[in-house]
């Protein structure tokens, strides 16, 4: 049975609906094992970060979750987790038999009912509930959507490098492509219906973010631009899977800039426990304040 940690989340931000869908939530993660460079100290003077979010010994929480917007009346999936029965190098990603489905239904959709899939970027952890393996097969889960790719990441992810390391285009992008479910964008293309992308490198060569233009408020869903609440007071320190490590220190700092400056509203797509809210600006240091979800 699922613990309060996996249970969806539900926020109401004017006509729009953000459901986050968890599929994993660990708590007592050394820093160290995603950010090679902070310690424990770090994350203890980030100042007050949200309730669970870090330990008291200085660890932290991480998320593994998607979500899902119900906007102008589109389903629209964004970061579609590890996924299932994935052959993964990373042990704790590999072969996953984690019930994301099930909290997918539960949260009230089904599949087909999605009508677009959005991919910040084409890590594995991103990617993996856009196919299911049915008789040996890998096969589309959401076979009426439109799946967008950012035409870099997608040539990046089918690189040999990349391939040879981790081949999640095989067995979670290809099958989209060859069904026909598949469209590559650029960085900041706009999606319609009030969706956009926002070009945020460095994390990868083509990561993007989503901004979502609601009835009340605007709303960015931020992908791996950052992971954890604690980088808002320290934004030089670098995530193990940051590509271009100065790329994406820069692509922090303006984006923490511009965003505690306009109080927008931002999903975190790893935060743990309260991924939505603002940040701000408090004794020299910028840091996250969540908003409570309207349902769980
Ligand atoms: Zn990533
Ligand atoms: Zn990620």
């Amino acid at each position: 049975m699922d613990g309060e940690e996996n249970r969806s989340s539900r926020w109401g931000i004017g006509d729009t609906t953000l459901t986050a869908v968890v599929e994993a939530e660990t708590p007592g993660i050394p820093v160290g094992l995603f950010f090679p460079d902070a310690t424990p100290a770090d994350v203890r003077s980030a100042g007050p970060l949200p309730a669970g979010a870090a330990g008291t010994d200085g660890t932290i929480a991480f998320r593994v979750q998607s979500f899902v917007l119900e906007h102008r009346g589109r389903v629209v999936v964004v970061d579609p987790c590890v996924g299932n029965c994935k052959r993964r190098t990373l042990p704790f990603w590999n072969d996953l038999r984690a019930p994301w489905m099930d909290r997918f239904s539960a949260a009230g959709f089904a599949p087909g009912d999605v009508d677009l899939v959005v991919h910040t970027h084409l890590h594995e952890d991103h990617l993996g509930w856009d196919t299911q393996l049915v008789d040996g097969v890998w096969v589309p889960t959401f076979v009426n959507a439109r799946h967008v790719y950012v035409g870099d990441e997608l040539d990046w992810a089918a690189s040999e490098d990349r391939r040879a390391d981790q081949d999640a285009f095989a067995d979670s992008i290809e099958p989209v492509l060859d069904a026909g479910l598949g469209t590559d964008v650029s960085a900041d293309a706009d999606l319609g219906d009030g969706l956009r992308l926002v070009s945020t490198p460095g994390h990868t060569p083509g990561h993007a973010s989503l901004l979502v233009a609601t009835t009340a408020e605007p709303l960015v869903i931020t992908g791996d631009l950052l992971h954890h609440p604690f980088q808002f007071a320290h934004p030089h320190l670098a995530e193990i899977g940051d590509t271009d490590p100065a790329t994406a220190e820069r692509t922090r700092r303006d984006f923490f800039a511009e965003h505690a400056r306009a109080g927008t509203l931002l999903a975190g797509t790893h935060f743990p426990i309260a991924p939505l809210g603002r940040v701000e600006s408090a004794a020299g240091s910028l840091r996250f304040v969540t908003e409570a979800p309207s349902a769980t």
